[in-house]
């Protein structure tokens, strides 16, 4: 059975001071609650060994949000899935359409750092997602696809298999503009044709999917409300304790 997740992405926002009470504020709100979800908090990477001594990593799990594409050596500012492991974060968010868009991050420097992920033990929150002007024409189903086939699709079934997918629609993103749950659904429900149709329908019924942009508290459960959609990636609702608490709560 595939897990319902909540993952906050905080971005490029919070000082050490600030993230670290945010992360003890959304640990004091789910205390002696048993959420109907998974819940993840993806950091920078400065408050991660933090944020994991911080907290309970039992009952909220830690996510980078990036690692290299290379293991270890002379890459200056670069931070590698082994050392993100050796923080005790259990997760990596890859192939954000901020890091595809402003880092040039390729779909074969994803594979690569999906490849070093795995093989650090972490699980990948891999994102996909189309730009409008592939909506407008038509083109979103085939530029998913092709994102998920380039990065992903030389991964064994076992592998495969650890990898969250977070659709987030580029036009969706920081813009207070949501797919609507019919377009998530028909999306989400896509990608897991998607999958079935490489590695077969139980490591797709498997697969957990979110959804991702300008997800709040007052839409969280009508798009969590559709069988595909497993759940959300959220950036700016992430950023406070109630509004991330008011998307868990929508499970
Ligand atoms: P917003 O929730 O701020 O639209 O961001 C979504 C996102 O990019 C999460 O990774």
């Amino acid at each position: 059975m595939r897990k319902n997740i909540v993952a906050g992405n905080w971005k490029m926002n919070k000082t050490l001071q600030e993230g670290l009470e945010l992360a003890k504020g959304i640990e004091a709100a789910l205390a002696g609650k048993t959420p109907n979800c998974d819940v993840i908090i993806g950091t920078p990477f400065i408050h991660l060994a933090s944020v994991v001594d911080a907290i309970d990593t039992n009952k909220i799990g830690v996510a980078a949000e990036n690692c290299a594409d290379k293991a270890s050596g002379a890459y200056t500012g670069e931070v590698s899935a082994q050392m993100v492991a050796s923080t005790g974060a259990k997760y990596v968010i890859l192939g954000h359409s901020e890091r595809r868009a402003y880092y040039h991050e390729t779909p074969e420097i994803l594979k690569e750092k999906t490849i070093l992920a795995l093989a650090n033990g972490l699980t990948p929150i891999f994102c996909i997602g189309e730009v409008l002007e592939e909506r407008e024409a038509g083109k979103h189903f085939d530029v998913v696809k092709a994102q998920i086939e380039e990065s992903l699709f030389n991964l064994s079934a076992e592998d495969f298999g650890k990898i969250i997918l977070a659709y987030e629609p580029v036009w969706a993103i920081g813009t207070g503009k949501t797919a609507t749950a019919e377009q998530a659904q028909e999306m989400h429900a896509f990608i897991r044709k998607t999958i079935a149709d490489k590695y077969g329908n139980e490591v797709a019924e498997n697969c957990s999917i979110l959804y991702g942009g300008s997800c709040k508290p007052s839409n969280a459960k009508e798009l969590f409300a559709n069988k595909d959609v497993d759940g959300g990636l959220i950036g700016g609702a992430a950023l406070e304790v109630d509004s991330f608490m008011g998307i868990i709560n929508a499970f």
